[in-house]
C-alpha cells in the first residue's frame, strides 16, 4: 500500500477516540466479557445499552484504567493505554469519569471543584481555566456556592464540567442521569450532550434504559452475556433489529406465528414480508404495540376492543381480532375508544420483524 493509500486510514484511526479490541475479562470463573471489539469515534456518543450484570461497568472500568486488562488492547486517540502486560494508569489516558454517584466535595466551592480537575497547572491558572469553563456552560453565577446551596441537576452539570476540565479526549459515563427525577432528568441530558457534542469528545455512555439510548445515541452497542449483540443507529435496533432479544429490548411486542411461502408469510395481521425466509419455514412474527394504526379501509383487520388504558397521549388497548388471536396495540388518542367497540386496525409493517422460530 502506498503512502496516500495509508493516508485516510491514518487520519481514521486519529479521529478514533477510544478503542476496544477483542476485549475479554473474566472475574475468577465468571467470563464476564467475551470479545468486544468497539469504536467511539471524536465527537461521538456511544451508548452501550444491556441488561444487569452483563458487562458494562467492566468495560467502562477497564477503558479508565480503574481494572487490569486480561486480554485484547484498548486505544484512546490512536494511543494503546490498555494490553494484557501494560496499562497507563487513569490519570495519564486523558479519560473523564462520571459515575451515577458522582461525588463534588462538599467542602469546596463550585470553583474550586471545577479547579481540582486542573491538578498540575499553578493555582492562579488553575482557577481562571475553571472561572472560563463555567462561563461556557452558564454556571459562572455559582463559581462561589458550595455543592449543599445547588440543585441536584446542577450539582451534576458542575461534576460534568469538572470531569471536562482536563480536556479529556474520551468521557465515560455510567447511568449518569439516573438519580434526577425525570424532568431535570430531560434538561441535564440535553446539557450534557450539548457539552461534549461541542468539546468533540469521545463518548461512552452506560445505561440499561433503552429510551435514554434512543435519546442520547449517535449509535448504540447492545451488549448481552459478554458479547456485542448489534451495533447501529438508533433506528437500525429499532426498525431492523438482529434479533428477537434485540426486537425486545425496545419495547412490549405481540408474537405471531406463521410459515414463510414465498418471501411472505400470512399472519391475522395481514401479510408481513418475510425475504429473507425460505419456503416453508417456520417463524415468529414479532409487532411493536406502536405498529398499530385505526382505519376505515375494508382491508383493515376487524377487532374488538377489550381493554382500554389511557396513557396521555395514546391508548393502550388490547383488541381481539375476528380469527381469535388477541394484541396489544397502543393507539394514538384521535377517537375515544371503549370496551366492546368494534373496530379496524391496519399495521404498518416496518413494525413487524420475522425470524425463524
Ligand atoms: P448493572 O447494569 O447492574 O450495573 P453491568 O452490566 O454494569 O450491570 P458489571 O457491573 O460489569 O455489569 O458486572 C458484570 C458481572 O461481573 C456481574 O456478574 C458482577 O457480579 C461481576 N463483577 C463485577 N465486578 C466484580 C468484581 N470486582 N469482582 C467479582 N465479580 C464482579
Amino acid at each position: 500500500m502506498t503512502a496516500p493509500e495509508l493516508a485516510p486510514i491514518v487520519e481514521a484511526r486519529r479521529a478514533t477516540g477510544l478503542q476496544f479490541a477483542d476485549v475479554r475479562h473474566a472475574f475468577g470463573d465468571n467470563q464476564v466479557l467475551k470479545g468486544i471489539d468497539l469504536s467511539v469515534g471524536a465527537g461521538e456518543i456511544v451508548c452501550l445499552l444491556g441488561p444487569s450484570g452483563c458487562g458494562k461497568t467492566t468495560l467502562l472500568r477497564l477503558a479508565a484504567g480503574l481494572e487490569i486488562l486480561q486480554h485484547g488492547t484498548i486505544e484512546v486517540a490512536g494511543r494503546v493505554v490498555s494490553t494484557a502486560v501494560e496499562t497507563i494508569p487513569p490519570e495519564g489516558r486523558r479519560v473523564g469519569l462520571m459515575f451515577q454517584d458522582f461525588a463534588l466535595f462538599p467542602h469546596l466551592s463550585v470553583l474550586d471543584n471545577v479547579a481540582f480537575g486542573l491538578r498540575g497547572q499553578p493555582a492562579p491558572s488553575r482557577r481562571q481555566s475553571a472561572l472560563k469553563l463555567l462561563e461556557r456552560v452558564g454556571l459562572s453565577a455559582l463559581a462561589s456556592a458550595y455543592p449543599h446551596a445547588l440543585s441536584g441537576g446542577e450539582q451534576q452539570r458542575v461534576a460534568l464540567v469538572r470531569a471536562l476540565a482536563p480536556h479529556p479526549l474520551v468521557m465515560l459515563l455510567d447511568e449518569p442521569f439516573s438519580g434526577l427525577d425525570a424532568r431535570l432528568r430531560d434538561q441535564v441530558r440535553d446539557g450534557t450532550l450539548a457539552i461534549l457534542k461541542e468539546q468533540g469528545v469521545a463518548t461512552l455512555l452506560v445505561t440499561h434504559d433503552a429510551e435514554e439510548a434512543l435519546l442520547m445515541a449517535d449509535r448504540i452497542a447492545l451488549i448481552a452475556d459478554g458479547r456485542l449483540i448489534q451495533v447501529g443507529s438508533a433506528e437500525q435496533l429499532y426498525f431492523q433489529p438482529a434479533s428477537p432479544f434485540v426486537a425486545g429490548f425496545f419495547g412490549e411486542l405481540n408474537r405471531l406465528k406463521g410459515v414463510a411461502r414465498g418471501g411472505k408469510v400470512g399472519t391475522p395481521l395481514g401479510i408481513v414480508p418475510c425475504p429473507d425466509q425460505s419456503d416453508g419455514q417456520p417463524v415468529d412474527i414479532l409487532v411493536r404495540l406502536e405498529g398499530f394504526h385505526l382505519t376505515d379501509e375494508p382491508q383493515g383487520v376487524a377487532a374488538m376492543i377489550e381493554t382500554v388504558r389511557f396513557l396521555g397521549p395514546v391508548h393502550l388497548v388490547q383488541a381481539r381480532l375476528e380469527q381469535g388471536a388477541v394484541i396489544r396495540a397502543r393507539l394514538q388518542r384521535e377517537q375515544s375508544l371503549k370496551p366492546g367497540q368494534r373496530v379496524r386496525l391496519a399495521l404498518d409493517p416496518r413494525y413487524a420483524f420475522v425470524f425463524p422460530s
